[in-house]
């Protein structure tokens, strides 16, 4: 039986001490539990504690945990590959979707947010380590791809996300938050009123920290390992 109270609260002293550590308020790094895999269950004891957001990656799963949980009113972050099939679902079922990166899943999330709910908060994920992975846009399409998001109505561009490469050097860890933060600040010097970094996971939080992210998405430090899908 893994103890989700204590995990939490080690999770929550990690932000606090990175936040200090980079002089920066602790209450500016929200904490996304990424709950993907585990169920209904568990999420409840997560917010017997306290936690309220919780990230997912998987419409279908996510989809019935979301429904189970209706009467706790949590916040919700799809956080996954989008597929365009899927995009009327997670325009309705999440407030946040963290993994758009093209202009067409953001055309046809903005389209099917029901218009008596606020708008979809969006965060563009970028593609700062193209070698490991093909999800996230890629930097040079960035400012076209953010300029055209910021304008849909459905939605409401927030800021960026990135899933580095892994490694255990923090210097290199830090280097890739460190792009991601300079690509919104020019975003923002463009006009664009953007106030968040998607960025930091169990293993990396306090790189992430340290370089501004203002949302760490943290699963394994919360719930434990996952079992492979
Ligand atoms: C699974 C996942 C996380 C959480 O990763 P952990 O290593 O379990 O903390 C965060 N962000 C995204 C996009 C994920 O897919």
């Amino acid at each position: 039986m893994i103890n989700i109270a204590s995990r939490l609260q080690a999770v929550q002293g990690r932000i606090r001490t990175a936040a200090q550590a980079a002089r920066r308020r602790p209450e500016e790094v929200r904490l996304i539990a990424v709950s993907k895999t585990f169920p209904a269950q568990v999420i409840r004891e997560a917010h017997l504690v306290g936690q309220d957001a919780f990230g997912e990656n998987y419409l279908q799963d996510a989809r019935s945990k979301i429904e189970a949980l209706r009467d706790l009113g949590l916040e919700w972050h799809f956080l996954g590959p989008i597929q365009s099939n899927k995009t009327r679902l997670i325009g309705e079922c999440f407030s946040w979707v963290h993994s758009v990166d093209n202009l067409k899943h953001a055309t046809r999330l903005s389209d099917a947010r029901p218009r008596e709910l606020p708008p979809l908060q969006i965060c563009i994920q970028v593609n700062v380590s193209a070698e490991v992975t093909k999800s996230g846009c890629d930097p040079d399409q960035l400012g076209d791809l953010a300029t055209a998001v910021y304008s849909h109505r459905g939605l409401r561009l927030r800021g960026l996300m990135a899933i580095p490469a892994p490694s255990d050097d923090v210097d290199a860890q830090r280097r890739s938050f460190a792009r991601l933060r300079h690509m919104k600040e020019e975003l923002v010097n463009k006009g664009l009123e953007l106030d968040t970094l998607s960025m930091g996971m169990s293993a990396d939080l306090e790189a992430a920290i340290s370089e501004g992210s203002t949302m760490v998405r943290v699963g394994r430090a919360i719930f434990g390992p996952r079992q492979v899908k």
